[in-house]
């Protein structure tokens, strides 16, 4: 890989084909693998990520808004797309490019039919989703007969998977609650079924639910986070590849004395001589304020330099005296020596605030799988 010339997000799609594999390899044989590639695919690049996955042999996709499923199939990509959360507005543009609704509520549902209805569908696939106690989206228990009616009575729509989302599968300490969820959505599901007359595929687990509940496969999981490299377990992050990999350059260096300070507020006081690196990338790239002060740093040339004073807008400032460096070296802001949940972590959050919030104006560069 050539040497950076500014801040950009290296996409190591080689990273993203071992993380497919690692998860595939976690799966009982036929149980479908849905690739979840919202958000520009958890802030990377939504197109070369499916288009790789779909060449590995995902059977689903999903995203959260409609833009981005349009997006997906402006770009080619042909496997079914289910819309985690779309709006009314976008129910005839979800049919117009193919793509599969989640139907949470009694409105959506009857309006989804509405919508079929007006266009003369029929058996149009949606999805139907289950809240088995995150409390977000979902029919409860008690509106499984409602809703059994409502598609049994009608041709428009044909249901292609049922579906609940866990709230803990990550964290041990709820393994009751978690496995209490799984029962109630095989309860749950179970009765849906019988009203219906077939058996759509069923899915419950995320990325931690495939790795802490195996058991809990069903027919189809969603996987998300493990795909771009994290494991959201200190055990399992070693065996994934982290994606996304950010990186920068050295815009200036420069040497201070004594009772010098840097950047606004006049946040880092220079007790003794120092040498700090300016860099471009800030807030607005998703370096949010709270990684400075040195809660978190970069490495350069293999050393770990702090984040002195704060963010701005659109630099940071490193602290380089012992570090041996120069105007133009590579910097790395995670990935590569830095783990990027080491990253997040120095900063109070999780990786999946962390590289969601990497924001649109710096470059993604593509790194195609080194095929051997
Ligand atoms: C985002 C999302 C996922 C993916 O979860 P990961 O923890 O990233 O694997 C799965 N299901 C739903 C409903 C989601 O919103």
């Amino acid at each position: 890989m050539p040497k950076a010339e500014e801040t950009v997000l290296e996409i190591d799609l080689g990273a993203l084909a071992h993380n497919y594999r690692f998860l595939r390899s976690k799966l009982d044989e036929d149980v479908k693998l849905l690739s979840v590639v919202k958000a520009h695919a958890y802030g990377s690049d939504s197109v070369a990520i499916a288009k790789k996955l779909e060449e590995l042999g995902t059977d689903y996709f999903a995203v959260a808004y409609v833009e981005e499923g349009i997006r997906l199939r402006e770009n080619g990509i042909t496997k079914p797309v289910l819309v985690l959360h779309p709006q009314f507005t976008h129910f005839e543009s979800i049919i117009e490019h193919c793509l599969e609704p989640n139907l949470y509520s009694e409105r959506t549902l009857q309006t989804f039919i509405q919508t079929a209805e007006k266009l003369n569908l029929e058996n149009y696939p949606v999805h139907i989703k289950l809240n088995t106690g995150l409390n977000r989206l979902g029919f409860d228990e008690p509106e499984i007969s409602r809703i059994s009616e409502l598609i049994t009575g009608t041709k428009r729509v044909k249901v292609a998977s049922v579906f609940s989302h866990l709230a803990a599968s990550e964290d041990w300490q709820e393994r009751e609650f978690t496995v209490g969820q799984i029962d109630l959505f095989r309860k749950m599901s179970r009765q849906l079924i019988e009203n219906l007359g077939y058996e759509p595929l069923l899915h419950i687990c995320n990325t931690s639910g495939v790795i802490n509940y195996p058991k809990a496969q069903f027919s189809m999981v969603r996987t998300g986070i493990g795909l771009y490299g994290y494991g959201n377990d200190k055990n399992i992050d070693p065996q994934l590849k982290p994606v996304g990999k950010l990186k920068t350059i050295i815009s200036q260096i420069r040497k201070l004395d004594n009772g010098a300070t840097v950047g606004y507020n006049r946040a880092f006081k220079v007790e003794k001589p120092t040498r700090i690196a300016t860099l471009p990338v800030g807030h607005a790239d998703g370096i949010n304020r709270i990684y400075g002060r040195e809660k978190a740093g970069v490495f350069i040339n293999g050393k770990y330099a702090p984040i002195v004073g704060n963010v701005c807008m659109d630099i940071i400032m490193v602290n380089v005296t012992d570090i041996d460096c120069k105007e133009g070296d590579e910097v790395i802001v995670f990935g590569g020596p830095q783990h990027p949940v080491d990253f997040a972590e120095a900063g109070g959050t999780i990786s999946y605030e962390l590289i969601t919030g990497i924001q649109r104006r710096v470059s993604r560069v593509i790194i195609p799988e080194n095929k051997k």
